[in-house]
């Protein structure tokens, strides 16, 4: 939980604040992949002549992630910036959208982090950018070894299997699109 209450009553001056928040993920959220139940937040704010918090900084947290191509298993911390605005709950208006301090300037900083990790939730996630996958025939990570499939892969029924053997065949970069 984060108290504003300082920084109204100073308004446009500069706060940090940096903190481990607790985010508890129901274990299904990201599919296979697991989010660390503690995130670092690290972000600096103000308060304007509205009343409206102003908050830019970074949340950081360890995930093990499984790479859509090859199912490969990693660790890997999910790290991006965020910028919020954060007006003060008003008590007439139900409607839940954005977040809201209360009205003794605490702000829900656990809710906003979990908000934010799954709006920043990669929805492609592969072990790294040129991470082979598996032989669609036999199964085996491409990544370790090479199997017989690989140099057929232009299939016979593959309409442009002859030009592309034409401009080099395997994987020597020249027939890339
Ligand atoms: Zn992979
Ligand atoms: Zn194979």
């Amino acid at each position: 939980m984060l108290n504003i209450q300082k920084a109204l009553k100073s308004p446009l001056e500069e706060f940090t604040f940096k903190s481990s928040v607790s985010v508890d993920f129901e274990p299904e959220t990201f599919s296979n992949n697991f989010v660390d139940s503690i995130a670092t937040v690290n972000m600096n704010y103000y308060v304007d002549y509205d009343n409206v918090i102003h908050i830019k900084g970074f949340v950081d947290v360890p995930c093990k992630f499984v790479c859509d191509r090859c199912a490969g298993i990693f660790q890997k911390n999910l790290y991006f910036d965020f910028e919020e605005e954060i007006c003060k709950k008003s008590e007439t208006d139900e409607d839940d959208d954005g977040f809201a301090y209360d009205e003794n300037g605490n702000v829900d900083i656990q809710e906003i982090v979990k908000n934010l990790i799954i709006t920043n939730f990669p929805t492609k996630i592969l072990c790294k950018p040129d991470c082979k996958g598996l032989c669609q025939v036999c199964g085996v990570n491409l990544n370790d070894q090479e199997c017989e499939h690989q140099n057929k892969k232009i299939g016979k029924n593959n309409p442009f299997a002859d030009l592309l053997n034409k401009l080099g065949g395997k994987n020597n970069g020249s027939s890339k699109k």
